[in-house]
């Protein structure tokens, strides 16, 4: 292989994910383990050294590409020469997503699977023509969007077929319609975050989802994950935020949702949000959006503990007082937070909890809000901290999962999951899910913080940090595995917004029922009758 790049190893023929293929995000934002991080390992996890670092690049030996040149040409056939590729250089970029998992599989110096070729199809009707090829050939397909799953959902599973290609959807990358007067926006699935934003801003208006995986992850991924964003508070989850879908299957295009709302039946949109490329590929998404706020604010708060806090969150969501984002740590996330965020002058030191709150609107409409807010989690027994806790939060947002590189390179396997659960449970959620990860991991630091609330719960984020064993992938499986099972007896979802892929797989039946999961195979039958679809993905 080539020399690598900034993004990803050279000689590829396609452009590559914007990522690096071993890493998260751009290299340029790659951040150093402070002296504060490196002193709280060393005491917490006994971690001093640094891990064995994984291959280069040109070091990287990966499963041979299994399609025939005829398939090769068939394929190039539908989308022209110049969008497909079974270079090396172009199928190691996606060839998984971003979890730990896949962090450290790209550190195995063993042959590493990838997808056997990629191909970037740049309308509907050619994906429509792909599909149909690929259910010939006997070739499975895993629609790729900005390449951040962190549940196995990319994994270049073949199921019952010879080879399987990667379906990248960058080429669908417009801003297909604005109704300005309707509040609504068509934006292409390959449009990034930050891509579909420009467009928006460009025209004074604005989407408001802003998962931490922002910058890379699309807007037909956030759709086939059911994403949900930091601002869900005040814009909702991407699914609340989704009017149409536009969907290639094998067996058809569909055009979902016509009408703001609808008394025809069952939602079909329902279907494909969270469809994870199982059903079908999505091409392009009718969502919500909204005039360009006007004016922020921000404040921090701290509480004595994580139940207090927790109930102060509750009673703002159940008064609907209107903070955009809302936010809570626990004890051990603040302080970590402390050790890792960057400071902002004059900011106050934090003990307790700590919770965030943004507001966004119209000056009248941020002030409201903000009272109200302030009214709520004073009388709950939040004490404020004024609004630099707050601003730095935002500073920041999108820069944690640099460090988890970063923690990896010295030794310290750093992993996250979530739940969701109602307020009654909420508590002992916590409990069981930390004791189970602490006890399949001894000596494990497990923070945890609410990021998404609802009148009737909330979900549960847990962050992990670990010293690194002799076999990672077997430590974190036995964690996750030990996790999932406490997520389910005490009456959690297996995933509030991460989605199911290989990963969550397994509890599925225990999230929908046996009838559920046929449910979902006979939706797969009528709609991908030869199984093409992303093999070994969300339907058990
Ligand atoms: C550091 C980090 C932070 C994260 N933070 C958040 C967060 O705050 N909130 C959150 O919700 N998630 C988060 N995630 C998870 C991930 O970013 C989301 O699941 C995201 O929605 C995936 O979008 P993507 O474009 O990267 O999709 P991909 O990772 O490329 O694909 C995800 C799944 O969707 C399918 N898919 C992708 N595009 C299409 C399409 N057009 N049609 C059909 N199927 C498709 C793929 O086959 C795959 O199964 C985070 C991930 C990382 C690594």
């Amino acid at each position: 292989m080539a020399p690598e790049t900034q993004a990803g190893p050279a000689g590829a023929a396609l452009p590559l994910p914007p990522m690096k293929w071993d890493a998260w995000g751009d290299p340029a934002l790659a951040k150093e383990l402070s002296a504060d991080i490196k002193a709280l390992l060393a005491a917490a996890l006994g971690v001093t050294g640094d891990a064995t670092p994984g291959p280069s690049a040109d070091e990287v030996v990966l499963s041979p590409s299994r399609l025939a040149e005829a398939d090769l040409k068939a394929l190039a056939a539908v989308v022209g020469e110049a969008h497909v590729s079974a270079a090396d250089a172009d199928r190691l970029p996606r060839a998984g997503g971003k979890s730990t998992p896949d962090l450290l599989r790209r550190r195995s110096r063993g042959p590493q699977d990838a997808p056997d070729a990629v191909v970037l199809p740049g309308s509907e009707d050619e994906i429509t023509a792909l599909l149909a090829l690929c259910a010939e050939r006997r070739i499975a397909v895993v629609p790729f969007g900005g390449g951040t799953s962190v549940v196995g959902g990319l994994d270049p599973e073949r199921g019952a077929f010879t080879a399987v290609v990667s379906l990248d959807l960058r080429r669908f990358d417009q801003l297909l319609d604005l109704d300005e007067t309707s509040g609504e926006a068509v934006l292409g699935a390959g449009l990034t975050g930050p891509a579909a934003e420009a467009l928006l801003s460009a025209r004074g208006f604005e989407l408001g989802h802003y998962p931490q995986s922002f910058r890379f992850a699309t807007i037909g991924g956030f759709a086939a994950t059911r994403s949900s964003g930091q601002d869900s508070a005040g814009y909702g989850r991407f699914d609340e935020m989704v009017r149409g879908l536009r969907v290639v299957t094998p067996a058809g295009v569909l055009d979902l949702g016509r009408a703001p709302a609808s008394a025809a039946g069952p939602d079909l949109r329902e279907l494909f949000l969270g469809s994870e490329g199982t059903l079908g590929v999505i091409t392009a998404v009718r969502v919500r959006v909204h005039a360009a706020p006007a004016v922020k604010a921000y404040e921090a708060w701290s509480f004595p503990d994580f139940a207090t806090g927790a109930a102060a969150l509750r009673a703002v969501e159940q008064q609907g007082t209107g903070p955009t984002v809302i936010r809570l740590s626990d004890e051990a996330e603040t302080m970590v937070n402390l050790a890792m965020t960057e400071k902002i002058g004059g900011e106050p030191a934090v003990t307790g909890c700590l919770a965030v709150t943004v507001f966004e609107g119209t000056a009248d409409q941020v002030a409201t809000r903000h009272q109200l807010t302030r009214d709520a989690l004073l009388a709950a027994g939040g004490t404020s901290l004024g609004e630099a806790p707050a601003r730095a939060w935002e500073h920041g947002r999108f820069n944690a999962p640099y460090l988890r590189d970063s923690l990896l390179a010295a030794g310290a396997l750093c992993e996250t999951l979530e739940t969701a659960t109602d307020w009654r449970r909420l508590a002992d959620l916590r409990f069981a899910v930390t004791s189970a990860l602490t006890s399949a991991l001894p000596g494990a630091l497990v923070l945890c913080h609410i990021s998404h609330v609802y009148p009737t719960g909330a979900s549960l984020y847990f962050t992990v940090v670990a010293a690194l064993g002799e076999d990672p992938l077997t430590q974190w499986a036995a964690a996750k595995r030990a996790a999932g099972d406490a997520i389910v007896a005490g009456g959690g979802t297996i995933t509030h917004h991460h989605a199911v892929g290989a990963d969550h797989r397994p509890w599925m039946a225990d999230e929908i029922g046996e009838l559920g999961v046929r449910i979902l195979r006979a939706v797969k039958a009528e709609l991908d009758p030869a199984g093409i679809l992303n093999p070994g993905k969300l339907i058990p």
